[in-house]
């Protein structure tokens, strides 16, 4: 099996990373990895998703935190020999996450948190669509659709819902918006997969994001977003349910 590390740069991840390459006798191959193991934290999982996001079919990911426990990390450092024994013996189990697919102009991007349509310093008009039919105008400082795991990220700040990791399913929510009589928005609305949001800004110049990663100030008519058939694979931590996860972060 061939390898490939996306970790932090600190002392700690370093460490982590010279153990378990100890421990597995794995070859690295950075270009076409079977496995590419994340050490730090959602972030850096995000960064690992989007550096080999046109090869998640053949990958397997291994994500192991460094700080506190996040939504993507099944492991800690304290569970090496577990993972190393996992992966020597092919007995993984994993969670399979979908993508968001956003295309702008004939370009296609992928996010595994959300995408986001927004402008630094005007109030954002734009026209909704679902499956092209009209939906609503809204006013507001953005956009934001989301996955079902990109749900406790973003998404649950705007009072978007935490939804179940496993619903083929994906969210609108507002950021800031500014209803008036004249302007009724719909929002947090839950869509499931195979339908279709087109996003039209009326305002120029906006600046589009998906995960961790920024298009600024592009020539945009329109963005459509769909819940992709590109999917993610986490091994799997038994013992690490949502619940606990919800637990862990954000009650304490
Ligand atoms: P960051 O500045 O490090 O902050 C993002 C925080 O969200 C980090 O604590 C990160 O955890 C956590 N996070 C990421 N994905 C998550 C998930 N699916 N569920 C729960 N928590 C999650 O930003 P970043 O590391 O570059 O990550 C980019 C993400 O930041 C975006 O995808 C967006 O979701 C989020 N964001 C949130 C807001 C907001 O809530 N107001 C605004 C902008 C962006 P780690 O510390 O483990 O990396
Ligand atoms: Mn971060």
């Amino acid at each position: 099996m061939k390898f490939s590390f996306v970790n932090k740069k600190d002392a700690k991840s370093e460490e982590i990373k010279e153990k378990l390459i100890n421990k597995v006798k794995c070859s690295i191959d950075e270009q076409n990895p079977d496995v590419v193991v994340t050490i730090g934290g959602d972030g850096t999982v995000l960064d690992a998703v989007c550096k080999y996001v046109d090869q998640l079919e053949t990958i397997l990911f291994v994500t192991i935190h460094t700080g506190n426990l996040g939504f993507y990390t099944e492991f800690l450092p304290k569970d090496i020999d577990l993972i190393g024994d996992l992966l020597k013996n092919g007995n993984t189990v994993y969670h399979t996450y979908p993508l968001l697919e956003l295309k702008i102009n004939h370009n296609k991007y992928y996010g595994l948190n959300e995408v986001t349509l927004f402008h630094n310093r005007h109030l954002l008009e734009t026209d909704v669509y679902i499956n092209d039919e009209f939906l609503m105008q809204t006013r507001s400082n953005g956009v934001c659709i989301s996955t079902p795991t990109g749900s406790t990220a973003y998404n649950k700040s705007l009072g978007g819902a935490v939804m179940d990791h496993e619903v083929e399913a994906f969210q609108l929510t507002l950021i800031a918006p500014f209803e008036t009589i004249n302007t009724r928005m719909i929002s947090p609305i839950v869509l499931s997969k195979g339908n279709k949001i087109t996003i039209k800004p009326l305002t120029e110049n906006v600046e589009v994001s998906y995960d961790r990663n920024y298009l600024q100030r592009i020539d945009l008519k329109e963005i459509e977003i769909t819940l992709s058939n590109k999917k993610v694979k986490f091994v799997k931590n038994r013992g690490h349910s949502l619940t606990s996860k919800l637990k862990d972060k954000f009650i304490g």
